[in-house]
């Protein structure tokens, strides 16, 4: 293991962070998965290499309590993400049944119920990313449902 002092690019940052080698770093780096904890800029570069392998018994142990690879950005791990759209794409699969198909009339239909000029209804349908926006916008729930459905009308 080596230890990098790295600085970033927009904010001068100065962090460290452990990699299992120089070649790792330089990889790691290439590839932007190194990030300023600060600000999260991922343009990093080294300040001053600090090789503490082997250090001397004096080296305050708190030093090495950053991880090998550098995930203190704060953004949540990958894991959770899958784990988190799993059980959405699971509750979507339970609804599914129950919920009628619009097609195209999503994104009116939806605002129709938001407006109270329709039912409250459980709908699935298609919307084009500019209606699904506008939908955001005015407050009206609507996710992309993340299960493969089959349009009914998409078999004309
Ligand atoms: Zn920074």
């Amino acid at each position: 293991m080596i230890v990098f002092d790295l600085c970033c690019a927009a904010g001068d940052h100065r962090f460290e962070a452990w990699f299992a080698s120089s070649d790792s770093f330089a990889d790691q780096q290439a590839r932007g998965l190194i990030a300023c904890p600060v600000c999260g800029d991922s343009a990093i570069a080294k300040a001053v290499m600090a090789p503490r392998v082997g250090a001397k018994s004096n080296q305050q142990s708190g030093a090495i309590a950053k991880p090998a690879e550098v995930s203190a950005t704060g953004e949540p791990s990958p894991e959770l993400v899958r784990k988190v759209i799993a059980e959405i794409a699971a509750k979507q699969a339970e609804m599914l049944p129950q919920s009628r198909w619009v097609g195209r009339d999503f994104a009116d239909a939806a605002r129709a119920m938001h407006e109270g000029r329709a039912k409250e209804d459980l709908i699935h349908g298609q919307a084009s990313p500019e209606q699904a926006a506008e939908l955001r916008e005015d407050g009206i729930a609507a996710m992309p449902l993340l299960v493969p459905i089959a349009p009914p009308d998409a078999v004309n």
